[in-house]
């Protein structure tokens, strides 16, 4: 086991939801922090295990809003790093999906900051196991993507919709929640079978879990009637079909030891 070192900061992947979810070594880095930098979709609960001195700083965004803009984050990363602290930024999931870890990261890079990146469960990984689904299948899928499901201004590249509708099997969309209908429209205009079965995952693999399953026909109307909000997960593709078998499996594996 190795130290944490002064003067360095450690963007660390904080897992899905489920705080006992996170990695040895990011619980280590949290333990021996003098400042966290948090993000708001990770487990409180982990906060919990920083010293007493530590100084504990929220930069989290809700979507539509911002806590901390990204430079000042980048800035407060640098200056506290210059202090001399072992800071931590502890961000949901794992801290390059979707996390903007490798933006703070270079970042410090260009200041001279010595930086490690401890990498986490990312959340489709996550919530889709908790909610029985396997991303991939002998029989369903051969590959999966993890695709964001919505672009920021001045983001560069482009969701090719077209490509994913035929191309990948199983697609794990981020940040899709209010996204639904239009992406649901991009994948039937470019072929996808409106039949394809779609599982939404809400608040995955925390207490609060509940998972929505339908086709692409009828998700987006599901989606309102059971008043999805975030965070959650589309997954899309066969996959889906197994969760039923998965969760009537392990229910059976638990009668037997009761
Ligand atoms: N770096 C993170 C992703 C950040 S983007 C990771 O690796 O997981 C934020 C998006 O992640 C949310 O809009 C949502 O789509 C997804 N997300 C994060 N936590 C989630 C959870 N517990 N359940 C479902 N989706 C989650």
């Amino acid at each position: 086991m190795r130290n944490i070192t002064a003067g360095m900061v450690y963007i660390v992947g904080a897992g899905p939801g489920d705080p006992e979810l996170i990695t040895i070594k990011a619980m280590r880095r949290i333990q021996q922090a003098d400042v966290v930098l948090y993000d708001r979709l990770i487990s409180k609960e982990l906060l919990g295990y920083a010293s007493s001195q530590a100084e504990l700083v929220y930069c989290g965004k809700a979507p539509g809003s911002h806590a901390m803009p990204q430079h000042l984050i980048n800035e407060a990363l640098v200056n506290y790093a210059r202090q001399g602290k072992s800071v931590v930024r502890l961000k949901g999931g794992d801290p390059l999906v979707f996390g903007r870890g490798a933006e703070e990261a270079l970042a410090l890079a260009t200041q001279g900051i010595p930086f490690e990146i401890v990498p986490g469960i990312t959340s489709a990984i996550g919530a889709a196991a908790a909610a029985g689904i396997p991303v991939t299948h002998r029989e369903y899928a051969a590959s999966f993507a993890c695709v964001t499901g919505s672009r920021c201004h001045g983001d560069k590249s482009p969701i090719r919709w077209d490509l994913l509708a035929h191309s990948v099997d199983t697609l794990a969309i981020y940040m899709g929640v209010s996204e639904l209908p239009a992406i649901r429209e991009e994948l039937l205009k470019h072929g996808k079978a409106s039949s394809t079965p779609v599982a939404l995952i809400e608040r995955g693999t925390t207490t609060r879990q509940r998972t929505i399953v339908g086709t692409l026909a009828n998700i987006h109307t599901l989606a309102i009637s059971m008043k999805l909000s975030n965070p959650a997960l589309i997954i899309i593709g066969d996959v889906v079909q197994v969760r039923e078998q998965l969760l009537h499996a392990e229910q059976q594996a638990i009668a037997q030891i009761g």
